[in-house]
């Protein structure tokens, strides 16, 4: 701008001394006639000066320029090895060719880190978080910070990154920066990389970060958790299994080997097939230990409540036994305050006490595992038992306890657990029977439903249509038989 001001000045203050001149020499009215003669003048002697000094002189020209025709096209002298910068300062490098070779390192990225050499954590952007902030949560080196962000600032505006957007970092075995992807912008994911020579290099491409179903199979070798991962199914998954049936199964020492599990769980897969380890979320399970059979699907109800329910649509439903032995016993003191009968003062009683004969078979109030067995002072010895939905049973003054049965046992509705006796502070056989509701004693007479819902009509056909989405070959894969889905009700058209 400066420059330009100037020569416009140049220019102006020469006009005025041009038009001076004119004046004083007195052909003010001839000054263009002037001016172009001038300029003719000036042309023809620069021309004449040109030819003058750049004219060939045969005395000093090269041997192979003179074997050149006078019209013969001029050969640049490329240096091969410069060529690439020559191709390069033309600009004409092949756009393509350039995406290819980065999108090819983002998927030598990837396989790097299916063999464990490089290592990609999943982040989201958390509340108020900028990107630094993420790189710093990431433990990304400080110094990099600026070139990455700068880098990506080529392909988007990282100020509208929003919140919960999912951020790929790749690191080396040392934890340094491979890489970054952001999938989730409009069918488009960006990537800043490092190249080979430490440099960071931009990269989009189409595509999208998908929902995949995958089915994991297997036999259990010692443990469910340990199989199942064994066989690929992530750790979270196995977690949220273990927690949604802890109640129900063993999972400690119910499985004996070759047992059968078959998980079916939904997962977020890059456009080149990279499972993250974000949105996993388990949608089937099976487990075959021995007979005992158990098939899930975890399914959102219309109230928007996740659970898992048996292929028929039920969630678990389990009323306890509310008198647990196998006999019809007397009840010889309710629940609730009383006078103690060895005490002989008002205590409060915790539960119910059924006399039955010395020896008769207690069972399990409902499905459980056992968390302790064995004396327990005034109760003699006992059994309690935790069951789904909060729910704990308790059983005193036993006898003794079934064979086999330990801590971590898992028991079914009406398993035989132990016989009646005395033991502890009794007056005679009896079960001392205890309820307790998120670690309250109840009534254990009081209708104690742990939980249970029957999927009916409209939404037992969409559970079932669920259940055949992720699931279709449910009746006849590798467990062999299987209960089958209740068939669907043809939807009747009005005519
Ligand atoms: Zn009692």
């Amino acid at each position: 701008m400066k420059i330009t001001n100037r020569v416009r000045k140049a220019a102006q203050q020469s006009k005025i001394f041009r038009y001076k001149t004119y004046k004083k020499i007195g052909c003010v009215g001839y000054r263009k006639h002037v001016d172009r003669i001038v300029k003719f003048a000036m042309v023809f002697l620069l021309v004449v000066g040109a030819f003058l000094i750049i004219r060939p002189d045969s005395q000093t020209v090269p041997e192979d320029s003179l074997n050149c025709a006078p019209n013969c096209p001029v050969e640049p002298v490329v240096n091969p090895d410069a060529q690439e910068v020559v191709h390069s300062d033309l600009g004409d490098e092949p756009v393509v060719e350039d995406i290819d070779e980065d999108g090819a390192s983002l998927i030598a990225l990837e396989e790097a880190v299916r063999q464990n050499e490089a290592e990609l954590t999943t982040y989201k952007i958390a509340k108020g978080e900028t990107l630094v902030g993420l790189l710093t949560r990431a433990k990304i080196a400080k110094a990099q910070h600026k070139n990455i962000i700068n880098t990506l600032e080529t392909l988007v505006n990282v100020k509208t990154i929003k919140r919960d957007t999912i951020v790929l970092i790749f690191t080396g075995q040392k934890g340094e920066f491979l890489g970054l992807t952001l999938p989730f912008r409009d069918n488009e994911f960006v990537a800043v990389l490092k190249d080979e020579d430490g440099s960071l290099i931009p990269f989009s491409q189409e595509g999208c970060v998908e929902n995949k179903n995958i089915t994991v199979r297997g036999k259990i070798e010692r443990t469910f958790s340990g199989s199942a991962q064994k066989y690929g199914a992530p750790k979270e998954i196995v977690n949220q299994i273990v927690n949604a049936l802890k109640n129900e199964v063993n999972f400690s020492s119910g499985f004996k080997r070759g047992d059968a599990f078959e998980i079916i769980y939904s997962t977020q897969v890059t456009p080149t097939g990279l499972e993250l380890d974000t949105g996993r979320q388990v949608l089937f399970v099976g487990l075959e230990m021995g007979n005992d059979k158990i098939y899930r699907y975890w399914y959102t109800d219309r109230s928007g409540t996740p659970a898992f329910y048996t292929p028929t649509g039920q969630r678990e439903q389990r009323t306890l036994e509310k008198r647990p032995v196998k006999a019809v016993p007397r009840l010889s003191s309710p629940y609730g305050w009383r006078t103690h009968p060895i005490l002989m003062y008002r205590v409060f009683h915790s539960g119910v006490d059924l006399a039955c004969p010395r020896g008769t078979p207690i069972i399990a109030a409902g499905d459980g595992t056992i968390t302790q067995l064995g004396r327990k002072g005034a109760y003699g010895k006992y059994i309690r038992i935790r069951h789904a939905g909060g729910y704990e049973t308790a059983y005193g003054h036993m006898n003794g306890y079934k064979k086999g049965l330990k801590v971590g046992s898992r028991v079914k509705q009406g398993d035989v657990i132990g016989y009646v006796g005395a033991t502890g502070r009794a007056t005679g056989p009896h079960v001392h029977f205890e309820v307790w509701k998120n670690k309250k004693t109840t009534n254990p007479f009081n209708n104690n439903v742990i939980s249970g819902k029957q999927l009916s009509g409209f939404e037992l056909e969409q559970f079932q249509s669920f259940a055949e989405s992720i699931h279709p070959d449910f009746a006849n894969h590798l467990f062999g038989k299987h209960p089958p889905i209740p068939a669907r009700k043809p939807k009747t058209t009005q005519k």
